[in-house]
């Protein structure tokens, strides 16, 4: 690594609510590419939050896959479930700043405002005396973002989301908090990541700049879509992928993000085919789409 890439870093986040497929591979392996290609140091954080989601031994069928596919990464794992007390302080200094609240209206009420939520409980003098979740209280701004994939994005979140759950009721902590208190603490500098947590991101530059964390860069490359248009999924069935096709899968995630691997890299083992692609790896060539559909080998 050279002194000067030794301040890039990016990482690759799954929840292990299952194994890897098609989908996350894109993810994890343009995130790779993206980050080694300048020399940078590339992290793994497995957002394991969500205890009642996550199948016995996925995390670490993820970590297995990601080896087999010679997608080494920097350091120890990171886990989401041994940060909980980083969590509690982000929302401790969030309360000093007057930027929370405890709401207990329900997610029937709020499917029922068309999910956004008209910050009922924002006025309230006391707060609910029965469980209740943490709202960050978003300001009327407009959130703009030069996407190095997607170019311009900009969001109200007042008007597109509305004040959003940092803590459940049930006590879990959201996606949304954890994800910017732990890239902050990794020092992650370039965030790359699937389409469709980009309307995601004006949400956790409210809460960066709200915590007085420096802002990553950001890229949203395409999601894979099985040929009905949906997203490749656990609850759409995606094929978890197998083990020994490793070369394949590989070869076909070069080819959606439009790199156009030589065609006799499709057999090599990915540790060949990585040596091709990071040195080639052209940001400039993934589409500017939000979804692709593949070929149902692979949905
Ligand atoms: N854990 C999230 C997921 O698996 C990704 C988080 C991120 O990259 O910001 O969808």
């Amino acid at each position: 690594m050279t002194a000067a890439s030794d301040n890039i870093i990016g990482r690759f986040a799954p929840s292990p609510s299952g194994a890897l497929h098609f989908g996350s591979l894109l993810a994890a392996l343009a995130s790779f590419l993206d980050i080694r290609s300048r020399g940078g140091q590339w992290l793994l954080r497995m957002e394991d939050l969500d205890p009642a989601r996550e199948p016995p031994g996925a995390a670490d069928q993820i970590l297995f896959t990601l080896e087999d596919l010679a997608l080494t990464w920097d350091g120890p794992v990171l886990y989401q479930s041994s940060r909980l007390e980083a969590y509690s302080t982000a929302l401790a200094t969030l309360s000093t700043r007057d930027l929370i609240y405890q709401c207990d209206c329900s997610r029937q009420r709020v499917r029922a405002l068309g999910g956004v939520y008209d910050n009922l409980c924002r006025a309230r003098l006391t707060p609910p005396a029965g469980s209740s979740a943490t709202r960050f209280k978003v300001s009327d701004v407009l959130y703009t973002l030069e996407d190095r994939i997607q170019g311009h994005f900009s969001q109200s979140l007042v008007q597109e989301c509305g004040d959003f759950v940092l803590r459940r009721r049930d006590g879990l902590f959201a996606y949304q908090l954890a994800v910017v208190v732990d890239d902050h603490y990794q020092g992650v500098t370039d965030i790359l990541r699937g389409h469709d947590l980009l309307d995601s991101t004006p949400r956790q530059m409210a809460l960066q700049q709200a915590l007085a964390c420096p802002q990553p860069t950001y890229a949203h490359i395409p999601v894979a879509t099985n040929q009905q248009g949906q997203k490749l999924s656990k609850q759409h069935f995606a094929r978890p992928l197998q083990r020994n096709s490793a070369s394949d899968y590989m070869y076909e995630a070069l080819a959606f993000l439009r790199q156009r691997p030589p065609a006799e890299l499709r057999k090599a083992p990915p540790t060949e085919q990585l040596a091709w692609a990071i040195p080639n790896w052209d940001i400039q060539r993934v589409p500017k789409l939000a979804t692709i559909p593949v070929n149902s080998s692979f949905s």
